[in-house]
């Protein structure tokens, strides 16, 4: 059979067809999507085949698997996929976003003695990771504001190892110029890590823009369903993807063939998904700005946002992502919990990127372990909602905000 020539398919062609294999023969009969291998142990055909096998590849440099830890044939075709969506040379699939996060850090050569160079607004738990984990084990972290004009300046001045960014933050949604940080890490040496979930390869390929390594929670967006853990590194060079390899079986991190499965599963919606889920939020944004309840809303869409601009030629498909923020007129926590009470239809969740719209307030989720100074210093007031908007039909998210915010 001929195969289709997959290298010039768009992003939402390959994510439909990720899962046709040929490793089943014509006569067997070909499944459409690929068996769920539970196997912890595979055999070969005599103890040399199983050298070669436990060594990753064969002499045709055919993938090989031995032991589940290392590998097996549903995370491998995940890693596949996903590769070629960000345009990568490899990737390694992880058991959450967290453990890629760790493993990535840990790639970029982040030793005793060495400096990383992060945005202050980082997803909390990674924060927690860099200060609870590597700076105990020697390394420097700065924190600091990587959206503004300065950016590139801050960065030569610092001479990290490592930069790490995230593509959009959370929870303002503020957009990272991605070329403009990728040039200047890579000027002074440092390798370049961002975490992409919130914006997606539908969204922007960081690669192209000069990135070492794309980071993902798979958790998030790529699963899209809520029921399933998983996590992705992409890299731009074969050195990295080495380490990234014996990271994933030293640290025990691998992607389980059933999570594998579900995650390929999501992918092949996630661009039908992303589409609806950004027309809904650029919807809602604009809703909400004429809402005499709200104070503000943040939104990269909203054309007086003031990295607009930015976000209109980084983000892809005249689209601006499925997450905003708004602040309430009556700015506090009080006000906040009957807001978030009185909804019937968005969930109250500290997840985000659901076919479900829900809703998360940060002081509680994603930075309850800041003071309320910290929290302030980096423009998150008491009356700051997040929103992830879900596929449901636009106008009952809106009716369902409106009577919230009417009956607070
Ligand atoms: C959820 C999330 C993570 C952590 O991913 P897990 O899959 O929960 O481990 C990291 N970064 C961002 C931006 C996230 O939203």
């Amino acid at each position: 059979m001929k195969k289709p020539e997959r290298s010039s398919w768009k992003l939402d062609t390959l994510l439909v067809h990720s899962t046709e294999q040929d490793h089943v023969t014509e006569a067997t009969g070909m499944p459409t999507v690929q068996p769920i291998y539970a196997s912890t142990t595979y055999l070969h055909r005599d103890t040399e085949a199983l050298d070669h096998a436990l060594g990753g590849a064969l002499p045709s440099g055919e993938q090989a698997y031995a032991y589940a830890r290392q590998g097996n044939p549903n995370a491998h075709a995940l890693e596949n996929i996903l590769c070629q969506a960000e345009a990568g040379t490899g990737a390694v699939v992880f058991g959450s976003g967290m453990a890629a996060i760790h493993a990535a850090l840990l790639a970029a050569g982040l030793t005793p003695g060495s400096k990383i160079l992060a945005a202050q607004d980082l997803y909390g738990t990674t924060i927690t990771l860099l200060r609870k984990i590597l700076m105990p084990g020697g390394v420097e972290v700065v924190l600091c504001d990587l959206y503004g004009t300065d950016a590139a300046a801050r960065i030569e001045e610092e001479q990290p190892d490592v930069v790490y960014v995230e593509t959009l933050s959370n929870p303002l949604v503020k957009l990272i110029d991605l070329d403009t940080i990728s040039a200047a890490a890579s000027k002074v040496g440092a390798v370049s890590i961002v975490d992409s979930t919130f914006t997606t390869p539908y969204l922007v390929r960081p690669i192209e823009h000069g990135f070492d390594l794309v980071v993902h929670s798979a958790t998030k967006y790529m699963g899209g369903h809520g029921d399933s853990t998983a996590g992705v590194v992409i890299s731009a060079k074969n050195a990295l993807l080495d380490l990234l390899r014996t990271y994933v079986n030293m640290l025990g991190a691998m992607l389980s063939p059933f999570e594998s499965h579900l995650i390929m599963r999501g992918l092949k919606t996630l661009t039908l998904r992303m589409e609806r889920q950004c027309d809904n939020a650029l919807q809602v944004a604009r809703f909400l700005q004429r809402h005499p309840a709200v104070e503000c809303v943040h939104y990269p869409g909203l054309p007086g946002h003031p990295q607009h601009e930015l976000a209109s030629h980084l983000l892809e498909h005249g689209r601006f992502g499925g997450l905003l923020a708004f602040e309430l007129k009556e700015q506090s926590r009080a006000a906040a919990f009957c807001f978030m009470d009185n909804l019937q239809l968005c969930l109250r969740a500290a997840t985000l990127g659901d076919v479900y719209s829900q809703v998360s307030y940060p002081p509680i989720a994603s930075h309850r372990n800041l003071t309320e100074s910290e929290r302030q210093n980096m423009g998150i007031t008491d009356g700051c909602i997040r929103l992830s908007i879900g596929i449901e039909n636009v106008e009952d998210i809106i009716n369902d905000l409106d009577q919230a915010l009417t009956s607070s």
